[in-house]
Order: C-alpha cells, then sequence, then structure tokens
C-alpha cells in the first residue's frame, strides 16, 4: 500500500520528524483561503502515488493567495504520470539550504532494511544513483542489533555534518529506521529532506508498506487508502472485498491456480502456447468447495473471459472439492464458457470422476491443458 505524501508526513510527525505547515485541499478556493491565512509564499503539491511529479508540473510554487488559486486549478483534475490528481497539499515554502535523500528499503538478498543516504538529494536521485553510486551511503542494518544511534551519527558524519546539526540529522535517520520497522515498509523514503537554518525538515514524504502485513495496522482505513490508490480496477476492489487474490490484465483466458508459484507457472504456459491471460486467481492452501465455487463463478462472470483454465495441485486443498466446486459455479451460472482443469494430488481419481460426469474437460499436464484452452478461447 502506496500512502500518499500528506499520509506519510501525518506518520512523520507523530515520530517527530518536522514538515512544514501545510494543508490538504481538494478545492482552488480552500487553497487561496489556506494561503489567505497563512500569509506567506507556498509550494503546492500534487498528491500521487508515484514519485517524480516535480518533473511532471506537480509542484508548484505560489506567492500570494492568488497565485496559488490558480496553481490548484491549474493542477486538480489534471492527470499526472497518467494518475488523476483529487487532492493537494498547501506547505510553507522552506528556505532550503541543501537538499538530502534518506531512504530505508528491505534488501532481499541481505535479508535485512539497509539504509539508504546521499549529501545530492533532490529531484535528479535516480540519476545519481547511476551516474555517481559512490554518493550514495549504504547501511546494512542488523537486525539482532539493530539500529543504534552510534550507526545513525556514523551515517550523518558521512554526509558531511558536525556539531548540533549532526545530532539533530542523526536523530532524523534513526527516527526514519524505526518508523520503517515499526510500519512494516517496504520503502520508506525522504527526498528531499531540507536542511534549514536551524535543522532538518521533510520537505517530501514516501512510505510504502507492505499489503502483507496489513493486518497489524487495522487502526488504518486502508482499504479506502488502496481505493483512492485508483490502483485496482473495479472487479479487483470487488475480489479483494471477498478476500480474493485476483488480478486482472488484458487478455480473454481466465486463469485459477493455487500458490503463487503454480499460478505464475500456469500464466506462463498460457502465453507460450499462444494464449492472453484476461486474469488470474491465486486460491492459496486448503480452499473449500464453496470457496473455489465462489472464485470460479468470480472469474466466468468477466465478460473479457472467453475460456477458463483451472491448475491445482491437491495438497491441502483436494481435488474432489476443487470439481465440486467447479461443477457448482458453471451450474450456477449456466455458464457455456468452455473450462479446462487440470489438477493432480489429494482425492484425485474422485475429482477426475466428478469433472467428467459433468463434462469437464480434464488434462493431465499443465502443458496440455495451457494448449486447450488456448484452442478453446480462440474458437469461442
Ligand atoms: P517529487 O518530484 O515528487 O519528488 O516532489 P518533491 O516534493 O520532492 O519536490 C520536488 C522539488 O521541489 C524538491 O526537490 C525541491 O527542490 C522543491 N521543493 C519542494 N518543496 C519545497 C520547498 O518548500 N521549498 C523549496 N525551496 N523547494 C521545494
Ligand atoms: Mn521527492
Amino acid at each position: 500500500m502506496k500512502l500518499f505524501e500528506y499520509e506519510a508526513k501525518e506518520i512523520f510527525r507523530k515520530y517527530g520528524i518536522d514538515t512544514a505547515p501545510g494543508c490538504v485541499v481538494q478545492d482552488p478556493v480552500a487553497a487561496r483561503l489556506f494561503v489567505e491565512t497563512l500569509g506567506k509564499p507556498v509550494v503546492v503539491k500534487a498528491q500521487l502515488a508515484v514519485g517524480g511529479r516535480g518533473k511532471e508540473g506537480g509542484i508548484q510554487f505560489a506567492n500570494t493567495p492568488n497565485e496559488a488559486f490558480d496553481a490548484a486549478r491549474l493542477m486538480l483534475g489534471r492527470k499526472i504520470k497518467g494518475l488523476p490528481v483529487r487532492k493537494l497539499l498547501i506547505e510553507e515554502k522552506l528556505d532550503i539550504r541543501k537538499e538530502l535523500f534518506l531512504g530505508v528499503t528491505v534488501d532481499r538478498s541481505e535479508r535485512c532494511f539497509t539504509f539508504l543516504a546521499s549529501a545530492v538529494g533532490g529531484m535528479n536521485i535516480e540519476d545519481v544513483a547511476v551516474q555517481h553510486p559512490e554518493k550514495i551511503i549504504r547501511f546494512s542494518i542488523d537486525p539482532v542489533n539493530n539500529f543504534r544511534i552510534y550507526h545513525a551519527l556514523g551515517i550523518a558524519k558521512k554526509l558531511g555534518y558536525s556539531g548540533k546539526k549532526l545530532n539533530q540529522l542523526a536523530l532524523v535517520i534513526q527516527t526514519l529506521y524505526r518508523l520503517a520497522y515499526d510500519m512494516d515498509a517496504e520503502l520508506t523514503e525522504i527526498n528531499p529532506l531540507a536542511e534549514v537554518e536551524d535543522g532538518f525538515v521533510a520537505a517530501d514524504a514516501r512510505l510504502n508498506m507492505d499489503n502483507n502485513a496489513l493486518f497489524r495496522h487495522m487502526d488504518m482505513d486502508s482499504e479506502e487508502r488502496v481505493n483512492s490508490l485508483g490502483e485496482l480496477t473495479l472487479r479487483e476492489m470487488e475480489a479483494h472485498k471477498k478476500g480474493l487474490v485476483y488480478v486482472e490484465l488484458d487478455g480473454d483466458i481466465g486463469i485459477i491456480g493455487n500458490g503463487a508459484g503454480l499460478t505464475m507457472a500456469t500464466l506462463d504456459t498460457v502465453m507460450l502456447n499462444g494464449g492472453k491471460a484476461g486474469n488470474f486467481l491465486d486460491l492459496g492452501g486448503g480452499a473449500s468447495p464453496e470457496k473455489i465455487g465462489e472464485a470460479v463463478e468470480f472469474v466466468l462472470k468477466d465478460d473479457h473471459v472467453k475460456a477458463l483454465l483451472v491448475n491445482v495441485l491437491g495438497g491441502i486443498t483436494k481435488c474432489d472439492d476443487t470439481a465440486k466446486g467447479i461443477v457448482a459455479a458453471q451450474k450456477k451460472l449456466h455458464s457455456e464458457k468452455p473450462i479446462v482443469v487440470r489438477m493432480m494430488g489429494t482425492n484425485e481419481e474422485d475429482g477426475k470422476r466428478i469433472l467428467n460426469e459433468a463434462g469437464i474437460n480434464f488434462l493431465e499436464t499443465m502443458e496440455d491443458a495451457a494448449t486447450l484452452v488456448v484452442d478453446l478461447a480462440r474458437r469461442n
């Protein structure tokens, strides 16, 4: 889940990281009003769940309430980087001495969080990372020994600070790691962290949370946020509400598997055989006939789907349960869409028999099943 800048900043403030005084608005009149009250120059910032707005017109400076009104009117409703701008964050313009970059990310190969920092932050950090990788400090955080203030001080020193600012910066660095850890972040970034006269202020904020850890943050209204990102299609949202793991694609073959690996392999096999998947749904482990029925029903109802391939490895999920679910869904929908099933494992023979009686295609190998479903979709 990718939080908006203003949402991430709310969390940053709770942890004691400074941000500029600001206000979220959804119309130009509110923007003007805020700037009138503030009485200072501002930055008008489009709220998008992706980075790099600055280079696409998503950051505008305004010196007066009327300039803020105009900037807001231009930005709201526009699309930036393909996403509609619905909200703006208006913040007091900072007097920036220097722009730093701080980030915490998960290093999967090292199996730990890695702290990233650079004294040349700002909008060109991606270029810096490619052209001058030596300007990015990397620090792997030992999960057992934790991230101590002396580690943070070491990073702040490498960034070129001393004295009072060294201590202030180390505190921001340590706090950012604690926040990333507590929030189960896949990525946390402050770019730029603005050095101002008397300290440091997060001028931008990014926080991407691990979706598999959202249950630990139930106080956050995650669904609304997921929805507000506009990242999910309507059907994906519907699936999400039903507890189904479902992704929509732009082909015409529906795919149901159990487990991410098998589902991806099925997707690949269909592609290699010249087909195009219209979606995929991962049943996970131990699905009941009801849940399987619901999944099959959901995929068959997709208008783009011309044929369905179900590929199940019977372990905790039983083949006879799978077959029962498929047959029940087909009957309920009176669907004429061809279904191809490949499954093996627990109660395989019972499953085959149930499918045979219902006249549903059963094939022994994934390869053959994929070939058949591609052919059926083409003819349908
Ligand atoms: P991004 O392009 O989506 O990463 O947007 P940012 O929020 O990082 O802003 C892009 C750039 O705008 C920053 O690198 C700064 O140079 C500039 N900027 C943002 N806020 C302020 C501010 O309050 N004062 C000043 N002087 N510049 C700012
Ligand atoms: Mn930024």
